[in-house]
Formats: C-alpha cells, structure tokens, sequence
C-alpha cells in the first residue's frame, strides 16, 4: 500500500541532504546561563531568559505554594470555569505595571497575538504590517482576513504612504510592529509609526514580546522606552521571555479587554494557564520591581559581548538590543557554525529560511543577565576560534 505521507518522507531527506535539517538539542539541566544539552555543558546563548528568571527562588516559590494550595490544572476555559484568583491578580498586576486601563492574559504570546488581530478585525478592514512581524502577528493577520498591506521593514515614511492610500476606503485600519524585531534585534520606530496612526485615524498596535523586562523602566517595554503612554492602543507582551516563565498578554482600555474576553478565540476555547504559572508570573513583576540591577547587568553583557563579536570581525547586523545576530549568509553555513560552537561548548543556533531571507542566514546570541563577564569571554573566544576554522573572520 502506498503511504499518503510519503511527501513528507521525501522533503525531510531533501533538507538532511541540503544540510538544513535541524534535530532538537535536548536540555537536561534548567534554562540557565550554563546548560546541558544532549550530555555537554554549553554556555547558553540561545535562550530568551534575559534576566535568568526561569529559576528565580522567588518564581520558584510562588509556583510551588500554588501548586500546593491549587493543585495542577485550572480545570477550564477561562470563560466557563477556568478563570481563577491568579489569573485576575495576574491581569491586575500587568495593567498596573503596564500604566493601561485592562490586561488579558493569553496562554502564549503566539495566541495573544493570532487571537486578538483576528478577534478585533474583519473582512472588511486594513492591515499595515511590517515586512519582518513575528509569525504570529502574520497568523492573526491572515486569521482576521482582513486585507494585508506589508510596508518596507521599518519604513515609517512607506507605512504612512498605505494609510493615506486606504484613506478614501471603507473598514478600519490597523497598523502593526514589533517593539523589538526578534531575528536582527532592532528596536521598531514607534515614535514615527504612532504619528502616522494618529494621523490618519489608525488602531496602533505593538508586539513587545522581546522587549518586556528588557527595555523601558523596570523593563516595561518599548512604549515606555519612546515615551507612548497612551498612544498605542494594544500593547501585546510575552511572560515566556524576560519574565521567565509562559504565556502572553494584550494591554490595553477596558473595551479592548472586555471585548477580547468574549471574542479572543483562544481564550474562548483553549484552558487558561495552570495556577502555578500564573502565580510564577505575578512574582516575576515583583522581581522586575525589587531588582532593576538585573536589566543594568543584562545591558552591560549586551554591550561586551557586542563589542567583542565586532572586535573578532563578525558581521553582527544593525542590532540594538541583547539579540545579536552573526550573520554569515547561507543556511548550512549558519548551521555549520553552530555546530562547531556547540563541540567547543557554546550553544547558538542557526537560524535560515523561511525565518530569515535566504541570504541573511545566522547564528543567533542572546547574552543574559545571569552570564558572567568570564562566561563571555570564553564564548568570544570560541566564536573566534570556530570563525577562524570556518574562515568567517
Ligand atoms: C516569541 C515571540 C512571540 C511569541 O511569544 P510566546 O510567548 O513564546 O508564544 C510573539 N511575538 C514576538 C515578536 C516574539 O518574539
């Protein structure tokens, strides 16, 4: 008999035999600064644990107590029975944190952002969506069917050009960017964006996933780093990054939260988060809080390991964030390179198409607070060594 799937088959062996078939690294320690992957100690630069929260005492605690006082599981959709103290206390606390009216919390950045775009958009609207938007902004996109107008990466004067065009038309217009671009580490230019949506009476909206507890005070985003409050009417952030832990969240009025409550897909028909992630994540807000030297260590290893990749030659992009890139051009080579790093005991992973252009294949670093300046070095210098071999540098 035939097999149906045998496509499947047949791709698979053709991505082992380009070199881009990727097999999973296997963690068997915690996320940390210094992991084990597949029986080797590495020094972790591929996690997006920027200021080493996912084994924080205090996270840990809080999870453990609720595990004990609440058991595993919610038991429930949020909207039937599933929505617990927690959950609220949690919602509570980022609106707060976020100086926003309402929060929903989603169980991922992922569903935050494909449930929402698509909840609050139809056939008949606007999208004005920046080339390089993370996938999940483009699923909610493509979810909503509303029509998708993609600008130039970072083009405000470009982005505002489809507004003015859509001017004349029907439906409502959405304008959309992430607040940091997770694959160059670039900051969005929100300041320009926000204008243009004011200007011609556009929903703002932006993805902080990779700049919550990394940029603005106490790590509050790149709405409080440009100064926006106010003026970007959804604010979407992760609590799987920086804070440590998992999940997703939208900012935003009480109308917007409200609404999203009762017609968010994912919240309608997907189990709210166990009570242990949710108490996780309300004790990780405590920690952005009480300890902001951990967001000064994180920048102060960003711009050493930065400084040292660029001393060793390496072509690091247009980076402005902890997430630097090293950009080598063809997939296998990027794969290649981060298997060599991972035999000499530096885990970065390849990253090629579809994620990246074809072309702009790299390995991507993410230094975090918890690196010590030693961890670093030793990193710097097998990037080197390993560039060398590869003749990158
Ligand atoms: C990681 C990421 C997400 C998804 O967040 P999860 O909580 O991991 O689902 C969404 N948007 C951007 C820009 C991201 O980098």
């Amino acid at each position: 008999m035939s097999n149906p799937l045998q496509y499947l088959h047949d791709q698979l062996e053709q991505w082992r035999a380009e070199g881009t078939y990727q097999r999973l690294r296997i963690l068997e320690s915690a996320s940390a600064a210094e992991s084990r992957f597949d029986g080797k100690e590495v020094i972790n630069l591929a996690s997006n644990n920027y200021l080493g929260l996912t084994t924080h005492p205090k996270l840990r605690e809080a999870a453990i107590q609720a595990v004990r006082d609440f058991g595993v599981g919610s038991g429930a959709v949020r909207t039937i029975s599933g929505t617990m103290t927690l959950h609220m206390q949690l919602e509570e606390r980022i609106a707060q944190f976020k100086n926003v009216e309402a929060c929903v919390v989603f169980q991922s950045g992922f569903a935050a952002n494909a449930g929402t775009v698509s909840a609050i958009l139809t056939p008949e609207d606007h999208i004005v969506s920046d080339e390089l938007n993370h996938a999940s902004i483009i699923d909610g996109c493509r979810l909503s069917r509303a029509k998708i107008h993609v600008f130039p990466h970072k083009d405000v004067a470009a982005a505002e050009k489809i507004l003015a065009e859509l001017e004349s038309q029907p439906g409502r217009k959405l304008l959309i960017s992430d607040g940091v671009f997770s694959m160059d580490g670039d900051i969005g230019p929100l300041p320009g964006l926000v204008e243009a949506a004011e200007r011609h009476g556009a929903i703002m909206m932006v993805d902080d996933a990779h700049s919550s507890g990394v940029l603005g005070r106490n790590g509050r985003g790149t709405i409080d780093h440009f100064g926006l409050h106010g003026r970007v009417h959804v604010q979407v952030g992760t609590l799987s990054k920086a804070v440590g832990v998992l999940g997703g969240y939208v900012c935003g009025s009480r109308d917007l939260i409200e609404f999203l409550y009762h017609r968010a897909r994912p919240f309608l028909f997907s189990t709210s988060h166990p009570p242990a992630v949710a108490a996780a994540c309300l004790a990780a807000f405590d920690v952005l809080e009480q300890e902001p030297e951990r967001i000064e260590r994180l920048w102060d290893n960003t711009r050493h390991f930065k400084k040292g990749l660029a001393a060793a030659g390496f072509n690091t992009g247009i980076s402005e964030t902890p997430i630097t890139p090293v950009i080598v051009g063809e997939a296998k080579t990027a794969h290649d390179l981060s298997r060599e790093l991972f035999q000499e005991g530096v885990l970065a992973t390849g990253i090629g198409f579809p994620t990246v252009p074809k072309g702009k294949a790299r390995v991507r670093t993410i230094v975090s607070a918890t690196h010590t300046k030693a961890e670093l070095d030793r990193a710097l210098e097998i990037f080197e060594k390993v560039g060398k071999k590869l003749g990158l540098v």
